[in-house]
């Protein structure tokens, strides 16, 4: 067994700091068991615990490090800026660079603004879509995260098209009265809903690759069909883009599917690794937003100089050709290695994947919403959680949570990945 002394020595005393030892739930190994890992330092694909411990990380901070950890670019470009002053709360140039490098590659967008994350992003995008309409509902879906927002934090209700309830305490019933939480792949129930309350819904809001509760992929056909509602109703469709913005290409799932959204948010990879979100929208939706329109959003750190150069680093990489060709093919023949693996053993085992997003699935069934997900998920998961750790392998420690490959990632890599699976998998269903 690895020693992890160090990590369970700091856990308990940022336990004394923090409710439940964290900064954010989901790291503190509620649902694997154990300490989480401190993480001391990370360079390419790997990264370093306090004990010294190194690991392959296929977590990337839950996204954002599409180069991997301490990139040369991102570095330099964060140092650099650094030196030069940290903030202003004026404008800087590096923000007209960062939108100038994102608006100039991506179709679907033609005004932005950036935030501190992907939960502010979420939020705004909401506010822009009811100061827009002038209308109140927003439809969501079970299986889709848009951050803590707390009209956001709701969870379906009994019966298709009813009202949810909310999923954490200290969001009162008047938040969440106007948030209809649908399942997702099915048509039937958005009908119903947008028949319901006819007039009144501002937007239809979804992860286009719900990534927060597995690996949900949806059909272009059923992005399509929502695409097609709002147009009939006078709805926004917003694109929670935060995970899949600037992942499964450049223009994220909009371009993928070449569907437009009316408002998209982004997070994650925008910020190469530093704390930067972003909404955006047609320049006449985007005028809604102050100081030009009516819409109110603020932020003291928005745009931050060093956040953004650390932005534009990033995604100068990912605009060079073929850059997501190679993370699909990598990620590709990863899923199919260690999926074929389970098939040759019988293993109720799938490695659904879109671009450099992968999945453990405990099923050989297509999952497509919440309900599908097998109850005896989180079990296995723990285990196999357990066993990849062992092996030197890092995932988040939820089985809800999707796994990512960064171009760092060496096929050496990849190839010991696949052996941890497979090793893993048997050690599981042995
Ligand atoms: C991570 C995430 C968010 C929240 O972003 P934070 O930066 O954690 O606030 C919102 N939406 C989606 C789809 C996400 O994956």
């Amino acid at each position: 067994m690895m020693n992890k002394e160090k990590s369970k020595a700091l856990f308990e005393q940022a336990k004394k700091y923090f409710p439940g030892g964290v900064n954010s739930p989901v790291r503190a190994f509620k649902s694997v068991g154990g300490s989480p890992l401190f993480i001391k330092k990370g360079k390419g694909a790997k990264i370093t615990d306090a004990d010294g411990n190194e690991y392959i990380d296929f977590c990337c901070s839950f996204g954002p490090l599409i180069l991997g950890h301490a990139h040369e670019k991102v570095l330099s470009a964060v140092t650099e800026t650094a030196a030069d002053g940290t903030s202003f709360g004026a404008p800087t140039e590096k923000e007209n660079e960062l939108a100038d490098l994102i608006l100039s590659n991506h179709n679907y967008i033609e005004r932005i603004r950036f935030v501190n994350s992907g939960t502010e992003a979420a939020m705004s995008a909401i506010r822009l879509a009811r100061g827009y309409t002038g209308r109140n509902k927003i439809i969501k879906f079970e299986g889709c995260y848009h951050g803590h927002v707390d009209s956001l934090l709701v969870k379906a209700g009994s019966g298709l098209a009813t009202l949810g309830t909310s999923s954490s305490a200290g969001v009162p019933e008047g938040t969440i009265q106007d948030t209809i939480v649908l399942p997702l792949n099915n048509k039937d129930a958005v009908e119903e809903a947008v028949t319901k309350y006819k007039g009144e819904i501002a937007a239809i809001a979804l992860e286009p690759i719900p990534a927060n509760n597995g690996l949900l992929l949806q059909e272009k056909e059923y992005l399509q069909f929502l695409r097609d509602v709002c147009d009939r109703e006078g709805i926004l469709l917003f694109f929670d883009e935060v995970i899949s913005g600037f992942r499964v290409g450049f223009e994220g799932a909009a371009g993928y599917y070449d569907i437009k959204p009316d408002v998209a948010a982004y997070g994650k990879i925008i910020g190469g690794g530093l704390p930067v979100g972003a909404y955006g929208a047609s320049a006449e939706v985007m005028n809604t937003v102050a100081p030009e329109g009516p819409v109110y959003q603020a932020g003291t750190l928005s745009g931050n100089p060093v956040a953004m150069a650390a932005g534009i680093a990033q995604i100068s990489e990912c605009l060079k050709p073929g850059f997501y060709d190679e993370l699909e093919m990598k990620t590709e023949i990863f899923c199919r290695e260690v999926q074929r693996h389970a098939e040759e053993k019988g293993y109720p085992v799938s490695l659904p994947h879109k671009g450099s997003i992968f999945w453990t699935a405990f099923s050989s069934d297509k999952i497509q919403s919440a309900a599908d997900i097998p109850q005896n998920s989180g079990e296995l998961f723990k285990k196999m959680h357990a066993e990849l750790l062992e092996r030197g392998i890092y995932i988040g420690p939820s089985g809800f949570e999707v796994g990512f490959i960064s171009e760092a990632h060496t096929d050496d890599n990849m190839n010991e990945a696949v052996e941890c699976f497979k090793e893993s998998l048997d050690a599981i269903f042995k």
